[in-house]
């Protein structure tokens, strides 16, 4: 598989051949044969899927993509970085999002809310961006341990635990001696 861009409209016509079979066809008798100048020849030409222009001197082709070409036609390209929804380095489909009647993807829509809105974490609370809600959530919170003052982080809905982990071991540690006795 193979796609040639078209010089007027730039879209990529994807075709493809069978593996192997360039220049070689069989006929109805089974005979092999070696078609030589049809098959590996230059001077091939396609018009472009989406514009219709002819293109010349395209390399030998049996098959026009007629699935690939349409899902790519029909495909969305962020208007910020132009990245295309499926002909990308990423592993899947890229995600959009529209905003002001502008198609971005979400890599922009994401730098474009946190330049609009200023992520409001301070060296006590840290803040993540929820992109659904279009709002900052509080993340973290840095509490003193209320027995040994050390700040640590908790997470915002953990803000119940009073104590850092080696004073609750060590408060745990006393009740069975306790216990014990
Ligand atoms: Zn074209
Ligand atoms: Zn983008
Ligand atoms: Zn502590």
């Amino acid at each position: 598989m193979f796609s040639v861009p078209c010089p007027s409209c730039g879209f990529e016509t994807t075709l493809s051949y069978e593996r192997g079979s360039n220049g070689i066809s069989i006929d109805r008798k089974g005979i092999r044969d070696y078609d030589f100048i049809k098959n590996t020849s230059k001077g091939h030409a396609l018009n472009c899927f989406k514009c219709g222009f002819e293109i010349k001197d395209v390399s030998y082709y049996e098959k026009v993509e007629d699935i690939i070409n349409q899902t790519r036609l029909n495909e969305r390209i962020c208007e910020e970085c132009e990245i295309k929804e499926f002909n990308n380095n990423k592993l899947g489909k890229v995600q959009y999002k529209e905003i002001n009647g502008k198609l971005i993807c979400m890599d922009c829509f994401e730098l474009k809310i946190k330049s609009e809105f200023p992520d409001p974490t301070t060296p006590d609370k840290k803040f993540i961006l929820n992109l659904d809600k279009l709002q900052y959530e509080l993340y973290e919170v840095r509490l003193p341990c209320k027995d040994c003052g050390r700040k640590r982080w908790v997470k915002a809905n953990e803000q119940w635990k009073k104590q850092c982990l080696s004073c609750y071991i060590k408060t745990k540690e006393n009740e069975n001696d306790i216990v014990n006795d």
